[in-house]
């Protein structure tokens, strides 16, 4: 596996030879890698010729300091689990040659921005679509692989494709959970034992409310229910449990079987700010 650090290496040393015909698959992500991590390397292995993958910690996308400053780094084992994975290209920018300056430009995703995600971290979209933008110029790929686990950046990155013409395909993987339910994610490393048993509430609830829907109970009444399931049995503190379209993140106050629709719910374990999402109808 070959390590890069700036765009200059990637499109003098590598990009123009690989050119003649090679497919490039990448994935971009903040580090601290899980197997969730290694499926979109997978799926980048079997679609494309070569792979690269970006370890990036970006400033812009935090809208809580604490959060950014307790983001867990363990670069030496996620490189090894690249090199296990068979990874062509790691990736590895300096924040100052990403970012040399505060950009001045500001993404805004419209109704995106109001809803979950959009609503309770403000500005984070904004630094999400900057990057990325940045990461895709740079890498120049064919595909670039995404997670449904972070299912409203799917729908702010297919806007940002189609929005300012990336010449490229998105590729979505499916929520990588842990035997029992919890979806992984690098945040994951900063629960205690205790927090760590909670989370699993997240993926408990969204379960729950499916089969509930399913069984045709209304939305309102399960969404009180699994809020008042939060108050008395967990120590998570809920902060939004919605029914949405999974690409518009329209919030359904009713269950239509006819409607594509998604649970999304975000929540707290002590400052840990966790998400996750479960098709209804896909
Ligand atoms: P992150 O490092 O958290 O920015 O994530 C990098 C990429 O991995 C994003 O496309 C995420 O959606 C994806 N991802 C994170 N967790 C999972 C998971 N449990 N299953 C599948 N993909 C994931």
């Amino acid at each position: 596996m070959q390590v890069f650090h700036t765009g200059t290496e990637w499109q003098t040393n590598w990009l123009k030879s690989l050119q003649s015909g090679k497919t490039i698959g990448f994935v971009p992500t903040m580090g601290a890698l899980h197997q969730g991590h290694l499926d979109l390397v997978k799926n980048s292995k079997k679609e494309c010729d070569i792979t690269v993958v970006s370890i990036f910690v970006n400033p812009t996308q935090f809208n809580n300091p604490e959060d950014f400053a307790k983001y867990p780094i363990t670069l030496e084992q996620d490189l090894k689990k690249l090199e296990d994975e068979g990874t062509d290209f790691a990736f590895l920018p300096e924040t100052l040659s990403i970012y040399p300056e505060k950009p001045v430009l500001t993404l805004n995703f419209g109704e995106l921005e109001h809803v979950l995600e959009g609503e309770f971290r403000p500005g984070h979209f904004n630094g999400v679509g900057i990057v990325v933008s940045k990461l895709f110029h740079t890498i120049k790929p064919d595909k670039a692989f995404f997670g449904q686990k972070d299912l409203q950046q799917v729908a702010v990155i297919k806007r940002l494709v189609r929005d300012l013409s990336f010449n490229l395909e998105l590729v979505v993987v499916p929520t990588r959970r842990e035997v029992d339910g919890l979806a992984m994610s690098s945040r994951n490393l900063r629960l205690n034992p205790v927090e760590r048993a909670q989370a699993l509430i997240l993926y408990w609830s969204l379960t729950k409310a499916k089969d509930e829907l399913l069984a045709g109970k209304p939305w309102l009444d399960v969404r009180n229910q699994i809020r008042q399931d939060f108050k008395e049995t967990s120590l998570a503190r809920l902060e939004y449990f919605e029914l949405v379209h999974p690409e518009h993140f329209t919030r359904f106050e009713a269950f239509e079987p006819d409607q594509k629709s998604s649970i999304c719910v975000a929540a707290y374990l002590g400052s840990v700010r966790l998400i996750d999402n479960l098709p209804i109808i896909p």
